[in-house]
């Protein structure tokens, strides 16, 4: 029978990501947008408050709490990016960094000041994944990914969301210039996801 994992998140390009990610394996995954469909009586469940000190953190608060209010597997991730010459910020941070939740225009621009005023316009950095499925049998599952590379002034491409365009690999592409795809094989979360998968084959 197949397994109901609750995804709590609604953006739907995560979504999506897990969805590809999980093929072949016998669950379903079922995006807080259509809680309804399995849980016909759930009513509107308030967003959780994410307080933890780092992306795990993050992702097993939002896990159980979906968990403890649906009784249902919940799978939640945290993700974001960390620069070497601002130690680790924005880190969990990453959403709002410049002060509005999703601002990714004021978000890069303040990146690209902070930056510049330690001296340097090349700057190390890492996107980082971390993944938390809370079992409703009350056993959790955790994966992490990372992906490395710069932070670089100067954006280019029109994929992805949030640093992409600022964010180049060793190979001098930025992440905004890669295909869907191509970003699953190289990203955080693609990493945390194909982890968590080989966890989860053992399981269902
Ligand atoms: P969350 O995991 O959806 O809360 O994402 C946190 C923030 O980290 C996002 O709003 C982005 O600013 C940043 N972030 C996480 N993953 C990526 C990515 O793959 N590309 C660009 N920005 C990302």
């Amino acid at each position: 029978m197949e397994k109901i994992i609750l995804i709590a998140t609604s953006n739907a390009g995560k979504v999506r990501e897990m969805e590809k990610a999980f093929e072949g394996l016998p669950v379903r995954l079922v995006p807080l947008s259509r809680l309804h469909e399995v849980l016909p009586e759930a009513g509107e469940i308030e967003e959780p408050v994410e307080d933890g000190a780092t992306f795990m953190e993050n992702a097993r608060i939002k896990a159980r709490y979906y968990r403890e209010k649906t009784g249902l597997s919940a799978l939640a991730d945290d993700s974001g990016l960390s620069v070497e010459v601002l130690d680790g910020a924005p880190g969990v941070y990453s959403a709002r960094y410049a002060g509005v939740h999703g601002d990714d225009a004021a978000n890069n621009a303040k990146l690209i000041a902070d930056i510049r005023a330690r001296g340097t316009e090349n700057a190390a950095a890492a996107y980082h994944c971390a993944l938390v499925l809370a079992l409703d049998d009350g056993h959790e599952l955790s994966a992490e990914g990372t992906c490395a590379g710069f932070i670089r002034p100067e954006a280019r491409g029109t994929e992805g969301f949030g640093y992409d365009p600022h964010f180049y690999r060793a190979d001098g592409r930025a992440m905004a210039e890669l295909s869907r795809e191509e970003k699953h094989e190289v990203s955080h979360r693609g990493a945390a996801l194909k982890e968590m998968k080989e966890q989860l084959r053992d399981l269902v």
